[in-house]
């Protein structure tokens, strides 16, 4: 690497800042708002401060370029579905009333008007909400707020740049409208959308904006050769534009793959590529296809959607090389910084050594600014900084955190028998039958039970001292007291004990794992108002003690029936946690396994005959890229097992899956070899029950009778209804009877009414049988 000055003109940029504040003002305000205790103004006085202070952070920091237009009040993709026009008719007149009021209808329903769906940012924890397009949809450009955003940052003598959602990726992101004919692809709108675009482009020129960056993020997921021909003439057309800013078309999360020709050939100034993790591939790509000479290449080299600091010296190799590629090489985070925490710097709970390998949004930022003076004044001018890099990069790399021999040494003696159970499932159910003895069409829950204010309270009064451990323990047990007295009342078959000792099914288990780091502010945005803080996943992983045994226990003590173990997944785990870097996903996933195994051990030996190991996450985890598939369903399915393959064929495992489209990881959950899953089903009319017969499933499934998504109770027809479409495609032997996911967000007015109901339908179909 070169130490004199290579690249003058470097500039450090990012695509977006966390939104909610230091202290989750917005949130505060948002909510206030929809309580009525926040007035108009003020909430759009409290937006408009915290980007100005986004801004003033950036900048302080040393970035060149601010973003404008990633701040939103609930979701970015909401935004361009305002920006653009495609307001669902259903919400129209609540718009036309009032934008405010419309815009938060379309985010979360009201009484009478549904909301647009929810769904994942591509393999984020992010969810936006869907646009619903149609034939009859009508596009009109309202760049107010992209116009306003982008005014308050250059009043501010702020060199911004506006940062839209690309035009393609929009309408790839989009279902079609309620009503549109069957078949109708979003993306036939295209042409209809452009002029929309044009004139935002325009207006933002207009006021003033130099570049706007335009995000395409979808282009990183496999695309048919007429997706890819539409992004073609798409930027075509916005790129020979007369009147129009230079134009930075941006991707992120995964390679361009054949995507990449499409864009480098693109008559657009600049194109933002993400070199991180899968998408590190691009650099070679980039290579093959001849560079993007006479272009801008801002260079993603840091991380923006995990939680470790950066290497400097690969990622300023990766930016020498680079620099030979493209006209003009600037540097950036490879995503929005919105999937990242705000700051470590409030997190004093974590060991000062381990918070040196951390990097959240702020010291994200510096990283950027440090590597583009890396670049533009060559290595010497950053000497120091890269030197204590170099340090905090060994100390992690070499810490006993990172480094526990037992857990290497266990993880290397794995063997393929430790994965797989004896005997197989049909001896195994004979055995579980024989010691179980379940009716047919046996009923059972999917393991928590409401979460009232009482636990809430307890827990609270916990973590303040105002109760002790023994305070503590004294109100749960009293609780699974209830949960269990109440699921021999109504007659359930297999209890629970019903979770309420859990915050968060992901959060309990990694308090008690050692090598999971928890923080105390490091608050990233799951959807509109809602904020999680994912423990990260930061060292080799063990147990240091049952985990769920005395609760567990203690239910069993109350009742003859069989209850229910409770434990989330490996899979699980790593998905809703900040992983690793240092190692592949694979590895961590056993070590977890095994610590999970080792609870699996204490539970079977304390009389538990029946296991659930959630894997709510084992789809939504896929890989972005078809071809990455099978390697991450090989390694997340061999997780599983090893979690639960020292169950003893006696011992009933089962599993939890929340969502009813499996179709294409049917294999997977089959390789699982559990021998009882349940899946949500209510709402889509047992289509999964055909679906798993269809590919000839051959163990035994609950599809859920009770959507807990809503307080809706079901009657008992209308259970034993469902439980008939059931029996169509699952004979009696393997049917069971239980609610579509865990009961933690209902009340228990509605709780009780549903099960015992969900139990009068078991009843009247097994007496058809
Ligand atoms: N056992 C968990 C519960 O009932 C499962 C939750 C989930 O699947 N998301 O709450
Ligand atoms: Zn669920």
């Amino acid at each position: 690497m070169s130490a004199k000055p290579a690249a003058a003109a470097a500039r450090a940029t990012v695509y977006g800042y966390p939104r909610q504040g230091p202290h989750r003002e917005l949130k505060k305000a948002v909510e206030g708002y929809w309580k009525g205790r926040v007035t108009a103004d003020s909430l759009r006085r409290t937006a408009a401060d915290l980007r100005r202070s986004n801004w003033t952070q950036l900048v302080d920091a040393g970035i060149h370029e601010v973003p404008t237009g990633d701040f939103s009040l609930y979701d970015h993709v909401l935004d361009t579905s305002v920006m653009v026009g495609a307001v669902p008719e259903r919400h129209r007149a609540a718009v036309a009333a009032d934008r405010l009021d419309g815009y938060f209808a379309m985010a979360r329903g009201t009484q009478d008007v549904a909301p647009l769906e929810m769904t994942k940012w591509f393999d984020t924890n992010y969810h936006y909400l869907v646009p619903e397009l149609g034939p009859d949809t009508v596009f009109a450009a309202d760049s107010a707020a992209q116009v306003g955003a982008l005014r308050e940052a250059l009043a501010l003598g702020h060199d911004a740049r506006p940062v839209l959602v690309g035009p393609v990726t929009y309408l790839l992101l989009a279902k079609p409208a309620p009503g549109a004919p069957a078949g109708f692809a979003p993306l036939a709108l295209l042409d209809r959308l452009l002029p929309v675009y044009a004139e935002v482009l325009a207006d933002l020129r207009a006021a003033g904006a130099a570049w706007v960056q335009l995000d395409e993020p979808a282009l990183v997921q496999d695309r048919t050769p007429a997706e890819l021909d539409a992004t073609a003439r798409a930027y075509r057309r916005l790129g020979t534009l007369a009147d129009r800013p230079k134009l930075l078309v941006a991707s992120y999360f995964d390679r361009l793959g054949d995507a990449l020709p499409v864009l480098a050939g693109a008559p657009v100034e600049g194109l933002a590529v993400d070199f991180t993790g899968p998408a590190a591939a691009n650099l070679d790509d980039l290579a093959a296809t001849g560079g993007l000479p006479g272009k801008r290449l801002v260079a993603g080299v840091v991380d923006g959607r995990n939680v470790w600091i950066n290497d400097y010296e690969k990622s300023l190799a990766t930016l020498a090389t680079l620099l030979g590629l493209a006209d003009r090489v600037d540097v950036a985070a490879s995503c929005s910084l919105l999937h990242v925490p705000l700051d470590t710097a409030p997190e004093q709970d974590i060991d000062p050594q381990v918070l040196r390998w951390l990097a959240f949004a702020r010291q994200k930022t510096a990283e950027v600014v440090t590597l583009a003076r890396g670049l533009a004044e060559g290595t010497d001018a950053v000497a120091a900084l890269i030197a204590a890099n170099r340090a905090d990069l060994a100390s992690r790399a070499s810490s006993p955190i990172t480094r526990d021999p037992a857990v290497r040494a266990r993880v290397a003696a794995i063997t393929d028998a430790d994965g797989r159970r004896a005997p197989a499932y049909p001896e195994r159910a004979a055995a579980q039958r024989a010691r179980l003895r379940l009716p047919l069409l046996p009923t059972t829950t999917i393991g928590s039970f409401p979460q009232t204010a009482g636990l809430r309270t307890a827990r609270a009064d916990l973590r303040a001292g105002r109760i002790d451990e023994a305070g503590y323990e004294e109100r749960i047990r009293a609780e699974i007291g209830e949960v269990i007295s109440f699921q021999e009342r109504t007659g359930l078959d297999v209890l629970v004990h019903g979770e309420p000792e859990r915050n968060d099914m992901v959060q309990y288990f990694a308090e008690r794992l050692t090598g999971y780091l928890a923080t105390r502010h490091g608050w990233v945005q799951s959807y509109g108002t809602r904020y999680v803080r994912p423990p990260v996943l930061a060292g080799d992983i063990s147990r240091p003690g049952p985990m769920t045994v005395r609760w567990t226990r203690y239910a069993q003590s109350l009742t003859a029936r069989p209850v229910k173990g409770m434990l989330t997944g490996p899979v699980t785990m790593l998905a809703w946690s900040f992983v690793r870097d240092d190692q592949p996903l694979g590895d961590t996933a056993r070590q977890v396994a095994l610590a999970l195994r080792d609870e699996v051990t204490d539970l079977e030996a304390s009389g538990t005959a029946v296991i659930q190991v959630d894997e709510p996450a084992l789809r939504e985890t896929l890989p972005l890229r078809a071809a990455d598939r099978p390697a991450y369903l090989a390694w997340a399915t061999e997780a599983f097992r090893l979690t639960t393959a020292v169950a003893g064929p006696a011992t009933q495992i089962h599993t939890h899956m929340c969502y009813a489209e499996f179709g294409d990881i049917v294999r997977a959950i089959d390789d699982l070899d559990a021998d009882v899953i349940s899946l949500e089903a209510a709402r889509s009319h047992m289509r999964v029950a055909a679906e798993l017969a269809g590919h000839g499933y051959p163990r035994e499934a609950g599809p859920g009778v009770y959507d807990i998504h809503s307080p809706r109770v079901p009657d008992a027809q209308e259970a034993a209804a469902l439980l008939r479409e059931g029996l169509a495609a699952i004979p009696a032997e393997r049917l069971w009877v239980n609610p579509d996911c865990g009961l933690k967000t209902r009340g228990w007015p509605e709780t009780r009414a549903s099960l015992a109901n969900l139990v009068a339908a078991a009843r009247t179909v097994r007496a058809e049988l």
